[in-house]
């Protein structure tokens, strides 16, 4: 696919449309099957230091409640996930240095005791350090690159920089983790071409996972009058991703969950394989507002959470996967 299928196609809608999704789930079917994998996420701090001007958890907002969970809420956080059922513990959080190298290692050792896969998503850190988590057992590694356009990336992030963002994800990748990366849609000044020009790097990049997230105005933000991004234009984008990265593992974003409520389920129909239910305390998940509405409808019960969730799964005649949900590349067979 050229730079311009993909731009045509990002625009789909109608009977075009339909028939790019069925094409993605035809693949999705044919590469993965029908199992969707479920990891449990925690968020554990809502702290940044960074100041991301789409984001809720920027440092300047000062209107946040913070919260850190001491290393024993997290652990316990995670065994109630495994009890549950969940064979992945993500960790996510702001970028907040006061979890130093020792807490996560020590975090990551117990979890993996757990007999579960272990995420991390806590921004980007030395080299040094992301060694040491992987020693520690840790398996994958979310970071997006949110925009591959370098002009947008820079206004979107004041104290941030481009080439240490793509950078760090080759140095994941260099270290062994299953590296997933993504975007968000509708962010201001990114253009179908700037979508595309994503994708392509993606293809390029080969990722484990792909987050394809929808921009969600915050209030609190420089970014909090901007208009959110298009439903159908991140669907297309799930779908396009699914069709030059046959074998990834796609989630069913939250995001697309808070701005549709359909929007898990029309994922899962247009290449998505995978859903991250929040597994956080919810007297914590509440603060962790990236962006208005993430924690809408949250349930103390992971259990019940869990059974709604493997309904909707069912529903659609799909199954509840029961392994670790590894990323292998198919051709060679090896889990990377
Ligand atoms: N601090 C880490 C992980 C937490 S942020 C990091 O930035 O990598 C997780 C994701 O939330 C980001 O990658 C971003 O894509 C998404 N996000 C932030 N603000 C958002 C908004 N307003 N709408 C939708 N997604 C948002
Ligand atoms: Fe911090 Fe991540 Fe939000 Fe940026 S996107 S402000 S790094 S939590």
């Amino acid at each position: 696919m050229t730079k311009q299928d993909l731009i045509d196609r990002l625009q789909a809608r109608g009977q075009e449309q339909e028939k790019l999704w069925a094409e993605a789930d035809r693949i999705r079917k044919e590469t993965l099957g029908e199992a969707v994998h479920l990891r449990g996420i925690i968020e554990f701090s809502n702290y940044c230091v960074r100041n991301c001007v789409y984001c809720g958890l920027r440092r300047d907002n000062r209107r946040l409640l913070r919260y850190r969970m001491s290393v024993e809420e997290i652990l316990q956080a995670a065994r109630i996930g495994t009890a549950a059922g969940y064979k992945t513990i993500v960790l996510q959080s702001g970028e907040d240095p006061w979890y130093d190298v020792d807490k996560i290692c020590t975090i990551v050792r117990e979890i993996k005791q757990m007999g579960v896969a272990v995420t991390l998503s806590l921004g980007e850190r030395p080299k040094e350090e992301l060694a040491q988590f992987r020693q520690a057992g840790a398996d994958r590694y979310l970071l997006k690159h949110e925009t591959i356009d370098p002009d947008l990336y820079a206004r979107l992030h004041p104290r941030g920089s481009y080439r240490s963002r793509i950078g760090a994800l080759y140095t994941l990748k260099e270290l062994g983790y299953q590296v997933g990366t993504g975007i968000m849609v509708g962010l201001p000044g990114q253009g179908l071409e700037t979508i595309a020009a994503d994708i392509l790097f993606m293809k390029e990049f080969a990722p484990a996972m792909v987050g394809i997230g929808v921009f969600i105005p915050h209030p609190n933000t420089p970014l909090g009058a901007t208009p959110p991004g298009s439903v159908d234009i991140t669907l297309n984008a799930v779908a396009l991703t699914r069709l030059v990265l046959p074998d990834v593992h796609l989630p069913a974003t939250t995001a697309l969950a808070t701005i549709d409520p359909k929007g898990r389920e029309r994922a899962l129909r247009a290449g998505a394989n995978v859903i991250m239910p929040n597994i956080t305390p919810l007297h914590y998940r509440r603060k962790y507002e990236i962006y208005p509405g993430k924690s809408r409808g949250a349930r103390a019960n992971h259990l019940t959470v869990r059974e709604e969730i493997e309904d909707m799964i069912r529903g659609l005649g799909r199954t509840v996967a029961q392994d670790h949900g590894h990323y292998y590349r198919r051709d060679a067979n090896v889990q990377i």
